[in-house]
């Protein structure tokens, strides 16, 4: 076997000094496996890495120590397993799933430690001490990535690479929108990015009475409807308070006419615009549900009438994080396989790119000229 391996690394700690280097292949420890990447996913969260902004500055500072150390990027992929650590025991939580050379695996991105109180009390997302891949160690942008047995997730030997190299972020878009249940319920989705579009296939998929979405971006708009969203709304880019102001105003009468009674059941928030927020706030019913997902890019919110709006209204707002370890790979699982989900999961694929392409794709994505792109490695092989 090779030992060395190319890998996409940020190679300093500034806007845009992603590059492609050249690696050592791991060696596993005791309870690792070995895996050989075939394709791996670009993430929103990639994205602010590309760009060093202040929306992920905790999880930075936390590993900005260890991108000036070369650490590689990259947390959704598949490959297959290459080596198995002699204490690798049971994965999946599942002591009659066995893990063998060959097997074609994905990965839970949060390693988490087993040992804190809400790893023990079924909380595994929520670990106090989660180290995510391609952030505190190395991530799946190579040829080749060592994991803990514990967070790798055997897949169904055929299930496509492409679909299978998504399932971390269709996780994220599993546990927001799976999280209250929307059938027969009116759903806005604010923000059509990957893990938004994600969440409209699943609100279609589980018996959504009416699937609202609210984007700026034509391209993605244009998907949305291609996979069945019901109502997709043009937002207009605004500045100044006054133009916000307005902009807002239009949205949320436009998000309540859509959804008919007073506003919908449960909106997903998966933009993290600060007037997204707000108007996710402002638009559900009373008495509704909010899923807060979407990141706001100075890390900072305010609310403008918590009383009213917040207390008053009597809404519920959930924010979401991760995947619940494993009960949302399940129900991804379960989605993977309907051929109906994957046909409406291809069209958010919008790029399968060789990782040396990697730069154009993550400058598109910026621009909001296409959705899902997925890097592949070891192609050929
Ligand atoms: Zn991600
Ligand atoms: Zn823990």
């Amino acid at each position: 076997m090779t030992t060395t391996m190319p890998s996409i690394q940020m190679t300093a700690a500034k806007p845009g000094s992603m590059e492609v280097r050249e690696a050592q292949v791991p060696s596993i420890k005791p309870d690792e496996v070995l895996i050989k990447v075939r394709a791996a996913a670009v993430c929103g969260s990639d994205l602010h890495l590309y760009q060093w902004d202040e929306s992920i500055r905790p999880k930075l500072l936390r590993a900005s120590d260890n991108f000036r150390h070369g650490v590689i990027a990259g947390h959704e992929f598949c490959g297959h397993v290459v080596e198995i650590g002699s204490e690798v025991g049971t994965i999946m939580d599942d002591p009659t799933v066995k893990l063998s050379v060959g097997a074609f695996v994905s990965a839970e991105s949060h390693v988490v430690c087993g040992k804190c109180y809400q790893c023990k009390a079924g909380e595994k997302h929520v670990c106090v001490n989660d180290k995510i891949i391609g952030f505190d160690r190395d991530g799946a942008f190579a040829g080749y990535i060592a994991l803990p047995a514990s967070c790798v997730w055997k897949n169904d030997a055929d299930l496509p690479f492409e679909i299978a190299a998504i399932q971390e972020p269709l996780g994220n878009a599993m546990h927001a929108a799976a999280h209250f249940s929307l059938k027969d319920q009116r759903v806005a989705i604010l923000g059509l990015g990957p893990i938004g579009m994600f969440s409209a296939v699943i609100a279609l998929m589980h018996g959504a009475q009416k699937v609202i979405a609210v984007e700026l971006s034509e391209t993605r708009a244009k998907i949305a409807r291609e996979i069945g969203v019901h109502d997709v709304i043009m937002g207009k880019p605004a500045r100044g308070e006054a133009e916000r102001a307005a902009e807002r105003a239009r949205i949320q009468g436009l998000i309540r006419e859509a959804a008919g009674h007073d506003g919908p059941d449960v909106v997903l928030e998966m933009s993290g615009h600060p007037d997204a927020i707000t108007n996710a706030i402002k638009c559900v019913r009373r008495g509704g549900k909010v899923v807060a997902f979407g990141l706001p890019k100075d890390a900072a919110y305010t609310f403008d009438d918590y009383s009213k709006d917040v207390i008053f209204n009597g809404i519920t707002v959930q924010g979401i994080i991760g995947r619940r370890i494993y009960d949302t790979w399940y129900k991804v699982r379960d989605l993977v396989r309907n051929e109906q989900a994957r046909a409406k999961l291809r069209k958010i694929i919008t790029e399968v790119l060789p990782y040396t392409e990697f730069r154009g794709g993550i400058e598109r994505m910026l621009k909001g000229e296409t959705a899902k792109i997925v890097l592949t490695f070891n192609s050929g092989h």
